[in-house]
């Protein structure tokens, strides 16, 4: 019986999602994902987590996992599952669940998004226009960038960095990539290193996973590389970046333009980054329509569902694919 199975949610979590666990099964709520908040209780019955951490003391921690003795699976909001310590839960069998697929193409289109707005400065062009400056000024000055020419580098050819590669084809842009492993039936051009990534080509967008191999991977070098005419583009994970590196190379001049979803310290966004303004900026939007989204909290409820149900997980993450349910 599902309806038996304690689920805990820690934090906030997507209301469609909790919902839905609340009809499926025992829901419990904490405030944090905190592992002091765990009562004896808590510790007797929760078999599930479902949670949409972010880093540092919003994580779902080897410690908050520890504290759940019971704990069977983590069901993580989001593709992304930097927020979970995924290597600790494979180690001692805990299965951690992610929700990829579902929104690829809405990531995807995001970033294009944010590559033309940081090329032709159409979030400028527009404040210019609000602010009254067309009639009063004159026309907006031109972009000195285009896309027109460009050649895309794209660091983490996964599942949203295809998606946005065939929408840079379509864009007539050329397209090359670095990845650990080059892509079996790929045609793109691969680059072993991402520095001999970034000096290929001018254009590099960054859709990698925050992990401890990514971290701060774009580093001076590697804007260094991009060149003068260079446009950086993350939709990522901001820890990919060193991100005092790239504001130094957006304000004199390393690197043309940056256009970013994603940053060091959500939701904290530096001054000297705000100040720039060759930088366009995103409050992690990526994935954020009410029918992505929709879609995401549908899958962290089926993965559980699954689990319990079936005894499989619908979407494991790496770390934890050898996982077998219990029961
Ligand atoms: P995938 O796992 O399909 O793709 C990740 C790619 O990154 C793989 O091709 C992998 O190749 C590559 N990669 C991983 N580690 C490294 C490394 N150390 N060096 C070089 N390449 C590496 O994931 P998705 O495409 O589904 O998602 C990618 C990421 O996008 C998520 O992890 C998430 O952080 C981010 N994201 C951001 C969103 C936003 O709102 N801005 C929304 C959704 C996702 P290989 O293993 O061969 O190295």
């Amino acid at each position: 019986e599902l309806s038996a199975i304690t689920i805990l949610v820690p934090g906030k979590l997507h209301p469609r999602s909790v919902s839905r666990i609340g009809e499926a099964f025992r829901l419990v709520r904490l405030d944090k994902i905190d592992p002091t908040l765990i009562t004896d209780e808590l510790k007797q019955t929760v078999r599930g987590v479902a949670a949409s951490p972010s880093l540092g003391d919003n994580s779902v921690s080897a410690a908050f996992m520890q504290a759940l003795p019971k704990l069977e699976i983590v069901a993580n909001f989001g593709v992304g599952y930097d927020g979970v310590d995924a290597a600790h839960a494979g180690k001692h069998g805990v299965m951690v669940t992610n929700t990829p697929d579902v929104l690829t193409e809405e990531v995807a289109d995001t970033a294009i998004g944010l590559l033309i707005n940081t090329v032709r400065e159409l979030p400028r062009a527009e404040a210019w226009l609000r602010h009254g400056r067309w009639a009063k000024d004159g026309n907006y000055p031109l972009s000195r960038l285009t896309l027109r020419g460009r050649k895309a580098g794209i660091f983490g050819m996964g599942r949203i960095g295809l998606a946005i590669a065939q929408r840079l084809e379509a864009f007539g842009m050329t397209v090359a990539y670095h990845n650990r492993r080059r892509v079996e039936g790929l045609a793109y051009e691969y680059h072993e290193t991402l520095a001999g990534l970034a000096g290929a080509v001018d254009t590099l967008i960054s859709v990698a996973p925050g992990t401890a191999s990514t971290q701060k991977a774009v580093n001076a070098a590697v804007l260094k590389a991009l060149g003068p005419n260079g446009v950086f583009v993350n939709i990522g994970r901001g820890s990919t970046v060193d991100q005092d590196a790239l504001i130094a190379a957006l304000a004199n001049g390393t690197i043309a333009a940056a256009g970013l979803d994603v940053f060091a310290d959500e939701p904290n966004v530096p001054q000297a980054l705000l100040d720039l303004p060759n930088a366009t900026l995103l409050p992690h939007v990526g994935s954020a329509s009410v029918h992505t989204r929709d879609g995401m909290a549908d899958l962290v409820v089926d993965n559980l569902i699954s689990w319990f149900g079936e005894g499989r997980a619908l979407a494991p993450v790496p770390e934890t694919v050898n996982v077998k349910a219990k029961s």
